[in-house]
Protein backbone atom coordinates (compact mmCIF):
# COMPACT_ATOMS: atom_id res chain seq x y z
CA UNK A 1 0.00 0.00 0.00
CA UNK A 2 1.58 3.43 -1.03
CA UNK A 3 1.02 5.07 2.10
CA UNK A 4 2.75 2.20 4.07
CA UNK A 5 5.45 2.75 1.59
CA UNK A 6 5.23 6.56 2.07
CA UNK A 7 4.72 6.65 6.34
CA UNK A 8 8.47 4.25 6.17
CA UNK A 9 9.95 6.48 3.76
CA UNK A 10 8.93 9.51 5.90
CA UNK A 11 10.18 7.56 9.10
CA UNK A 12 13.20 7.00 7.54
CA UNK A 13 13.79 10.57 6.20
CA UNK A 14 13.46 11.71 10.13
CA UNK A 15 16.07 9.30 11.66
CA UNK A 16 18.45 10.00 8.81
CA UNK A 17 18.21 14.32 8.50
CA UNK A 18 21.42 14.46 9.85
CA UNK A 19 23.30 11.53 8.11
CA UNK A 20 25.52 11.62 4.92
CA UNK A 21 26.72 8.41 2.52
CA UNK A 22 30.64 8.26 2.73
CA UNK A 23 30.86 9.09 -0.29
CA UNK A 24 32.76 12.28 -1.55
CA UNK A 25 29.49 14.18 -2.62
CA UNK A 26 28.16 13.10 0.69
CA UNK A 27 24.65 12.65 -0.36
CA UNK A 28 21.63 13.16 2.08
CA UNK A 29 21.63 9.43 3.41
CA UNK A 30 18.26 8.85 2.50
CA UNK A 31 18.96 8.17 -0.70
CA UNK A 32 20.66 4.95 -0.02
CA UNK A 33 17.46 3.50 1.58
CA UNK A 34 15.13 4.89 -1.04
CA UNK A 35 17.25 3.17 -3.85
CA UNK A 36 17.33 -0.23 -1.77
CA UNK A 37 13.47 -0.43 -1.41
CA UNK A 38 13.04 1.00 -5.08
CA UNK A 39 15.70 -1.84 -6.48
CA UNK A 40 13.06 -4.55 -4.85
CA UNK A 41 10.32 -2.61 -5.79
CA UNK A 42 11.20 -3.40 -9.78
CA UNK A 43 11.65 -6.37 -8.82
CA UNK A 44 8.64 -7.49 -7.52
CA UNK A 45 9.57 -7.93 -3.71
CA UNK A 46 6.64 -7.91 -0.77
CA UNK A 47 5.51 -5.03 0.99
CA UNK A 48 7.30 -6.23 4.15
CA UNK A 49 10.58 -6.07 2.27
CA UNK A 50 9.83 -2.82 0.82
CA UNK A 51 9.07 -1.38 3.77
CA UNK A 52 12.16 -3.16 5.80
CA UNK A 53 14.49 -1.54 2.85
CA UNK A 54 13.47 1.65 3.97
CA UNK A 55 14.07 0.89 7.36
CA UNK A 56 16.83 -1.06 7.22
CA UNK A 57 19.74 0.86 8.62
CA UNK A 58 17.23 3.18 11.05
CA UNK A 59 17.26 0.70 14.25
CA UNK A 60 21.81 0.70 13.30
CA UNK A 61 22.39 4.28 12.58
CA UNK A 62 20.23 5.32 15.74
CA UNK A 63 21.97 3.60 18.58
CA UNK A 64 23.72 6.37 19.74
CA UNK A 65 20.63 9.19 19.24
CA UNK A 66 19.11 10.19 22.61
CA UNK A 67 16.17 8.55 21.65
CA UNK A 68 17.33 5.50 19.53
CA UNK A 69 15.14 3.57 16.85
CA UNK A 70 13.45 0.27 18.78
CA UNK A 71 12.65 -3.10 16.78
CA UNK A 72 9.65 -2.34 19.44
CA UNK A 73 8.69 0.70 17.86
CA UNK A 74 8.95 -0.34 14.21
CA UNK A 75 6.83 -3.49 15.26
CA UNK A 76 4.25 -0.95 16.88
CA UNK A 77 4.30 0.77 13.59
CA UNK A 78 5.11 -0.88 10.63
CA UNK A 79 4.25 -4.33 11.59
CA UNK A 80 6.07 -7.76 13.10
CA UNK A 81 7.64 -9.13 9.88
CA UNK A 82 9.10 -5.67 9.04
CA UNK A 83 10.67 -5.17 12.49
CA UNK A 84 11.64 -9.01 12.28
CA UNK A 85 13.36 -8.41 8.78
CA UNK A 86 15.16 -5.18 9.92
CA UNK A 87 16.51 -7.15 13.06
CA UNK A 88 17.83 -9.86 10.49
CA UNK A 89 19.93 -7.13 8.56
CA UNK A 90 21.15 -5.20 11.26
CA UNK A 91 24.62 -5.90 12.92
CA UNK A 92 25.72 -6.13 16.39
CA UNK A 93 27.56 -2.77 16.58
CA UNK A 94 28.99 -4.57 19.87
CA UNK A 95 30.92 -6.81 17.70
CA UNK A 96 34.45 -5.19 16.27
CA UNK A 97 34.11 -4.81 12.14
CA UNK A 98 35.80 -7.59 10.89
CA UNK A 99 33.76 -9.89 12.82
CA UNK A 100 30.35 -8.55 11.89
CA UNK A 101 31.83 -8.84 8.39
CA UNK A 102 32.69 -12.45 9.10
CA UNK A 103 29.37 -13.00 10.08
CA UNK A 104 27.38 -11.52 7.44
CA UNK A 105 28.84 -14.19 5.29
CA UNK A 106 28.41 -17.14 7.24
CA UNK A 107 24.62 -16.32 8.55
CA UNK A 108 23.45 -15.36 5.26
CA UNK A 109 22.74 -18.46 3.96
CA UNK A 110 20.13 -19.30 7.39
CA UNK A 111 18.35 -15.31 6.68
CA UNK A 112 14.18 -15.51 5.81
CA UNK A 113 13.60 -14.79 2.22
CA UNK A 114 12.65 -11.54 3.06
CA UNK A 115 15.68 -10.76 5.05
CA UNK A 116 17.88 -12.30 1.81
CA UNK A 117 16.28 -9.79 -0.69
CA UNK A 118 16.77 -6.86 1.49
CA UNK A 119 20.60 -7.97 1.99
CA UNK A 120 20.88 -8.19 -1.76
CA UNK A 121 19.79 -4.80 -2.81
CA UNK A 122 21.61 -3.20 0.30
CA UNK A 123 24.82 -4.83 -1.42
CA UNK A 124 23.82 -3.61 -5.18
CA UNK A 125 23.20 -0.46 -3.79
CA UNK A 126 26.54 -0.28 -2.61
CA UNK A 127 28.44 -1.66 -5.26
CA UNK A 128 27.05 1.30 -7.52
CA UNK A 129 27.69 3.71 -4.67
CA UNK A 130 31.59 2.38 -4.72
CA UNK A 131 31.42 2.68 -8.74
CA UNK A 132 29.98 5.85 -8.35
CA UNK A 133 30.86 8.08 -5.40
CA UNK A 134 33.74 6.05 -3.19
CA UNK A 135 34.27 7.38 0.32
CA UNK A 136 37.55 9.73 -0.28
CA UNK A 137 39.67 7.62 2.17
CA UNK A 138 38.81 4.28 0.33
CA UNK A 139 41.73 3.51 -1.19
CA UNK A 140 41.75 0.95 -4.51
CA UNK A 141 42.85 -2.26 -2.34
CA UNK A 142 39.73 -1.25 0.37
CA UNK A 143 37.41 -1.01 -2.80
CA UNK A 144 38.04 -4.22 -3.84
CA UNK A 145 38.17 -5.88 -0.98
CA UNK A 146 34.79 -4.47 -0.28
CA UNK A 147 33.15 -5.28 -3.69
CA UNK A 148 34.91 -9.04 -3.10
CA UNK A 149 33.35 -9.29 0.14
CA UNK A 150 29.66 -8.39 -1.00
CA UNK A 151 30.28 -11.22 -3.37
CA UNK A 152 31.12 -13.70 -0.70
CA UNK A 153 27.96 -11.99 1.43
CA UNK A 154 25.51 -12.10 -1.81
CA UNK A 155 26.70 -16.06 -2.25
CA UNK A 156 24.77 -16.92 0.81
CA UNK A 157 21.64 -15.20 -0.28
CA UNK A 158 20.53 -16.83 -3.42
CA UNK A 159 17.16 -18.84 -3.79
CA UNK A 160 14.97 -15.71 -3.45
CA UNK A 161 14.82 -14.00 -6.20
CA UNK A 162 16.65 -14.68 -9.43
CA UNK A 163 16.15 -11.67 -11.45
CA UNK A 164 17.25 -9.78 -8.13
CA UNK A 165 20.37 -11.92 -7.92
CA UNK A 166 21.04 -11.93 -11.62
CA UNK A 167 21.54 -7.68 -11.28
CA UNK A 168 23.52 -8.20 -8.08
CA UNK A 169 25.67 -10.53 -10.99
CA UNK A 170 25.81 -7.71 -13.54
CA UNK A 171 26.72 -4.91 -10.71
CA UNK A 172 28.96 -7.17 -9.30
CA UNK A 173 31.44 -7.89 -12.62
CA UNK A 174 30.75 -4.08 -13.44
CA UNK A 175 32.43 -2.92 -9.93
CA UNK A 176 35.36 -5.26 -10.56
CA UNK A 177 36.13 -4.55 -14.14
CA UNK A 178 35.63 -1.06 -13.08
CA UNK A 179 38.41 -1.35 -10.54
CA UNK A 180 40.45 -3.46 -12.86
CA UNK A 181 40.20 -0.63 -15.24
CA UNK A 182 41.84 2.07 -12.58
CA UNK A 183 45.33 -0.31 -12.18
CA UNK A 184 45.80 -1.07 -16.29
ZN1 LIG B 1 22.23 -0.17 3.75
Amino acid sequence: MIQNVLAAASFAAAVHATHRRKGAAQEPYINHPLEVAQILAEHGAPEPAILAALLHDTVEDSSDDPEPVTLEALSARFGAEVASIVAEVSDDKSLPKEMRKALQVKLAPKKSEGAKLVKLADKISNLRAIMIAPPASWDHARRVEYVGWAGLVAAGLRGANPSLEALFDTTYREAMAALARETA
